[in-house]
């Protein structure tokens, strides 16, 4: 499979997915969906698919390298066109001349503004009620079209996200080093971001988490002046973008012995995430998946310090489908597939203790899951002894 025919399968997934939704255009404004059907990359853009085109909207900045990778693709499969004025105007526009009556928006990316104006331009463009041979056309909101489709990732996808796994798995084996009595929680960061670009990624695909001592407690606290001491658990959950994929790896440096109640952490995260990982395989859900780390957590009387979900899928984007977290009502739980690639990251965080937690990314194979980052889940570093 090539860049250019993985393109072209997305399309007619697509398509498939439109006409059981009964709409003949689907307006693509969600620049991770726009990349992934069309492969451009820009700050502005939209994408039109109907039954027979894939049409890219973009401005006078992006037109050259717009029309180089349509050029890149089988004749017709993506055709660019130029927003000279707005890109809401261009896209009325297009979707007159594709004489689309029924079109799909992407209900949660298009702001409530931009769907007025577009159905209030839709409307004003069609003719009078009295001399109308055909009905005006009608934005129908749709959900996660596209995101279904990028939660299975294929060939090409794949080899980007394992070569990101076994680069930032490289990082992470190293990491013992940078965490040094006396080194700042910033200082530590700027050295993992800037192993990160070292290492071939395009940039961090989140900003890198330093938590040390008590900060590690706090499951998302950002890097500061603290400088870390002998005895404190520090959290690093770093990730890059490798090739357009994000990859996300935590782990949990000890720094010198750590206290009896920190190391009891540390046995029961890396339970539940050996745990989470063996209940990885197609048809199983979700928040079975949540649930197999959360009862371990849970046995060891842990279940409160458990307060996020288990993972998440990666991508285009860091965070998106699948959820790994617990049944909740009005998020999809259905059955993993084969092709997905998500983290498994518990933790457990106690003020006055301290936190763990330790996360790798796996693509779900038939009958279980691989691997994509490997390191070891518990790593000491040298603490000077008080
Ligand atoms: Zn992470
Ligand atoms: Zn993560």
């Amino acid at each position: 499979m090539t860049h250019a025919t993985s393109i072209t399968r997305r399309h007619d997934l697509v398509r498939l997915e439109m006409r059981r939704l009964g709409v003949d255009a689907l307006l693509v404004t969600h620049l991770p969906n726009i990349r992934y059907l069309t492969g451009f990359v820009g700050t502005a853009g939209a994408v039109i698919v109907t039954g027979q085109r894939c049409e890219l909207l973009v401005d006078f900045r992006y037109a050259t390298a717009a029309r180089d990778l349509a050029a890149a693709l089988p004749a017709g499969a993506v055709t660019v066109h130029a927003v000279d004025r707005s890109y809401d105007v261009a896209i009325v526009a297009r979707l007159r001349d594709l004489r689309a009556l029924r079109i799909g928006i992407e209900a949660p990316w298009l702001s409530v503004k931009r769907f007025n104006v577009l159905s209030a331009d839709l409307a004003a463009g069609a003719p009078l009620p009295m001399e109308r041979s055909e009905p005006c056309p009608v934005l129908v909101a749709t959900e996660r079209v596209v995101e279904r489709l990028r939660a299975i990732k294929d060939e090409v996808e794949v080899a980007a996200l394992r070569e990101g796994g076994r680069r930032l798995s490289a990082i992470a084996r190293g990491v013992h080093e940078l965490v040094a009595p006396g080194r700042t929680e910033l200082e530590i960061a700027a050295d993992l971001e800037a192993a990160l670009r070292r290492a071939g990624f395009s940039r961090p695909a989140f900003e890198t988490i330093v938590a040390s001592g008590p900060n590690s407690a706090l499951p998302h606290a950002r890097p500061g002046a603290r400088a870390v001491e002998s005895g404190d658990a520090v959290v690093l959950d770093f990730g890059g973008v490798y090739d357009g994929y994000c990859v996300d790896l935590t782990r949990t440096v000890q720094l010198g012995a750590p206290s009896t109640a920190l190391q009891r952490l540390y046995d029961a995260v890396s339970a539940a995430h050996d745990a989470a990982i063996a209940a990885v395989k197609p048809g199983v859900r979700p928040s079975a998946i949540d649930a197999a780390a959360r009862d371990v957590l849970r046995a060891r009387g842990l279940g409160d310090a458990f307060g996020h979900g288990t993972g998440h899928g990666l991508g285009l984007e860091v965070h998106e489908d699948p959820r790994i977290a617990r049944e909740t009502p009005g998020v999809p739980d259905d059955p993993v597939e084969a092709g997905m690639v998500f983290t498994i990251e518990p933790g457990a965080y106690v003020p006055g203790i301290g936190g763990v937690r330790i996360e790798d990314d796996v693509l779900v194979v038939a009958g279980g899951c691989e691997p994509l980052t490997d390191a070891p889940s518990l790593i000491r570093a040298r603490g000077l002894e008080a």
